[in-house]
């Protein structure tokens, strides 16, 4: 566990890397989680006419620009996905799927890339549907689970798991080429639904059905209800004030996770707000 750090922000697009800033300008003890590619959402823009001062660039060169400017302030994204955020009163307590941290606020600004719930995804989830593979395999021992990965990065959490699974089933949802284990058994397919009586026991695909005792979906970003317990939504986006402010003591959001329109500057003028409200919340702790 390491020390507990002023403000845990969890995402690293354009909200996040905004609060970021602002909570280094502050010289508050931060982390910032995500990915150094920063975010998928900015890299595949083509061309960028509404972001100030930017125009005309494609999202890469916005990019490569917010990458400089971390670096320019000596801020580093840690590169750990938050699987789960817990309120313990006066902190919070982060399980990522490398380490778990504690905080004495947070940020949410993790974007809106969960889709659409798999049918049977919510009603089994805990028993037997998980989202961290490497969190829970100690469960799966010489069971089979199916792991459904959105992410090229998520090969590792398959090949982890298949080190104590008795069988992993692995379906990408993504282009690029797989590679995994030689002991994983990839399928190319679509997944449908999850059956079970009172635990997860196969998964329905479009072509083929498969036995299984675990299912793991990896996607980029987790639903903020599922995220974080108790938080209050409006929709599929987190419920805030024009603070940032959550219905969580010491909770903030930002970005693309607490409305439309999904825009840039909206979410990196949003980030500053979450991250000036944490500090103002903090400094009010003292
Ligand atoms: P995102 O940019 O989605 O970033 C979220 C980040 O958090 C991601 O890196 C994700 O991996 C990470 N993350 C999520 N969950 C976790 C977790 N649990 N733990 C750790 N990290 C996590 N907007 C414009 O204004 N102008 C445009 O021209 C424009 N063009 C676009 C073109 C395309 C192809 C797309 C897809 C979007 C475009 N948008 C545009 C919209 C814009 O991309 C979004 O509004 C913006 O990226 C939202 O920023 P965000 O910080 O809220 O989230």
């Amino acid at each position: 566990m390491s020390d507990r750090i002023d403000i845990a922000i969890i995402g690293s697009g354009p909200a996040g890397v905004s609060a970021a800033l602002n909570a280094s300008i502050r010289k508050k003890t931060f982390k910032i989680f995500g990915s150094k590619e920063i975010s998928q959402k900015l890299v595949k823009a083509h061309k960028v006419n509404n972001y100030l001062g930017f125009y005309g660039k494609s999202g890469l060169e916005i990019r490569d620009e917010f990458a400089k400017h971390l670096e320019s302030m000596d801020i580093d994204i840690t590169e750990d996905k938050i699987n789960n955020i817990y309120s313990m009163g006066d902190y919070f307590a982060l399980m990522g799927t490398n380490n778990n941290y504690e905080a004495k606020t947070v940020i949410l600004a993790t974007g809106v890339n969960f889709g659409k719930p798999l049918k049977g995804e919510e009603e089994f989830l805990g028993r037997g549907v998980g989202y961290c593979a490497t969190c829970d395999a100690p469960l799966y021992k010489d069971k089979v689970v199916t792991i459904i990965s959105y992410n090229k990065h998520e090969e590792s959490e398959a090949n982890f798991i298949a080190q104590v699974a008795s069988k992993v089933y692995y379906i990408p949802m993504y282009k690029e080429e797989v590679a995994v284990d030689s002991s994983i058994e990839v399928i190319k397919d679509t997944p449908v639904e999850i059956v079970g009586e009172k635990f997860v026991e196969k998964l329905v695909l479009k072509d083929r059905e498969i036995e299984t005792d675990g299912i793991f979906i990896l996607r980029d970003s987790i639903s903020p209800g599922q995220l974080v317990p108790g938080l209050q939504l409006d929709g599929n986006h987190i419920d805030v004030d024009r603070k940032m402010s959550t219905n969580l003591k010491g909770c903030f959001a930002a970005g693309d996770i607490v409305g439309t329109p999904y825009q840039y500057i909206k979410a990196a003028g949003e980030g500053n707000i979450a991250a000036l409200s944490a500090v103002s919340y903090l400094d009010e702790l003292r």
